[in-house]
């Protein structure tokens, strides 16, 4: 034995000690990681178990699993979300994930079962999604931009704020995500009295000039007099569809005839008698109806749709957040001129 091994003395005996603790830790490391990933696979499997679909209209899970499926399958799922078919993308998500090993390689499908479930309207599920991802990617940017809108659909404007600061920490620009959100709660906190509450509308629209739509719009609810007080002339082609829709009885002659473009749209609207000397103002549907008018056509009325300056869709109804892109402050007014209904011909008699 004294023959095979080095005696205690001879450097060679240090160096194989050394070679053997180092043997031992290696194998530790690996043993101890691999039992770390095989726990979080486990715990990720578990977690999606109890958010797998009832009633799937796919039948995936007899597919064998090979990873040439990730990419075509990817494809598949988001082409069945864009076109509204929620559970059969879902299910393909859920197949994949469960399927693959590696959190990198499948964080990008936990992020797309997410936004799908938040595309169905299943806030909660999204939530849980997109948690699980950030313990793994805290600094996952699009992830905490869902999840601030998440926060925000369910009206949890605190937690909503929160997921705003990693974010701004990383440098992104959330700034009118922020206001937005404060004057989210404002509305929302129906502790406000109506002198404050019209108060501090009139503020946020001070402080945060894009907020105007969305603030004037409020007034008109709460308070018609500071609406019409605080209208701002300049920007009136923003808030058309607003006044345009008014009820009579919300109407402020005082200020609408000592200004040329409140006359002239409410001269087409055919609240006010054409005059032959009512200007242009530069609004061309509201000109091209007046103009209609003076030549004796007066069966012609607005339509309104909506478009959103980032991804360019279009919406029948206004909104504060585009419905498909989720952006702030991207709302474009369109007016089209139509022929005004006569509901004498849709009577029964
Ligand atoms: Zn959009």
């Amino acid at each position: 034995m004294d023959k095979i091994l080095p005696s205690y003395s001879d450097p060679l005996f240090s160096i194989l000690i050394i070679t053997i603790l180092i043997l031992i830790g290696a194998l530790g490391s690996y043993y101890l990681s691999n039992y770390k990933k095989e726990k979080e696979r486990k715990n990720l499997k578990k977690f999606l178990g109890t958010i797998s679909v009832d009633n799937s209209t796919l039948d995936i899970n007899k597919l064998p699993f090979e990873t040439s499926l990730i990419s075509p399958l990817s494809v598949v799922a988001k082409s069945f979300t864009s076109s509204g078919e929620y559970q059969k993308a879902i299910s393909i998500y859920l197949y994949l994930i469960n399927n693959i090993q590696s959190f990198f390689q499948k964080e990008y499908l936990l992020q797309e079962l997410g936004n799908t479930y938040l595309r169905a309207g299943f806030l909660r599920r999204a939530e849980s999604i997109f948690l699980e991802i950030l313990k793994k990617h805290p600094r996952n940017r699009e992830v905490l931009y869902s999840l601030e809108l998440i926060y925000e659909s369910l009206n949890e404007y605190k937690k909503a704020q929160e997921t705003l600061v990693p974010l701004e920490i990383m440098g992104e620009n959330i700034q009118k995500l922020r206001v937005n959100l404060e004057l989210s709660a404002f509305l929302k906190d129906s502790s406000i009295q109506k002198e404050e509450r019209v108060k501090g509308l009139i503020e946020f629209m001070q402080r945060e000039p894009f907020l105007y739509r969305r603030v004037i719009r409020e007034l008109f609810k709460i308070d018609i007099n500071s609406a019409w007080e605080n209208l701002d002339v300049d920007r009136i082609d923003t808030i058309i569809d607003i006044l345009w829709f008014l009820p009579s009885s919300n109407l402020n002659f005082d200020i609408i005839s000592s200004n040329e473009i409140l006359k002239s749209i409410y001269t087409a609207k055919g609240i006010l008698h054409i005059e032959d000397s009512l200007p242009k103002i530069g609004i061309f549907v509201i000109d091209t109806i007046n103009s209609a008018q003076k030549g004796g056509s007066f069966n012609i009325d607005l339509n309104f749709n909506y478009s959103c300056k980032r991804c360019r869709d279009n919406f029948p109804i206004s909104f504060d957040r585009c419905p498909k892109c989720y952006a702030v402050n991207t709302i474009i007014l369109n007016a089209t001129i139509i022929e005004k209904r006569d509901y004498i011909e849709y009577s029964l008699f």
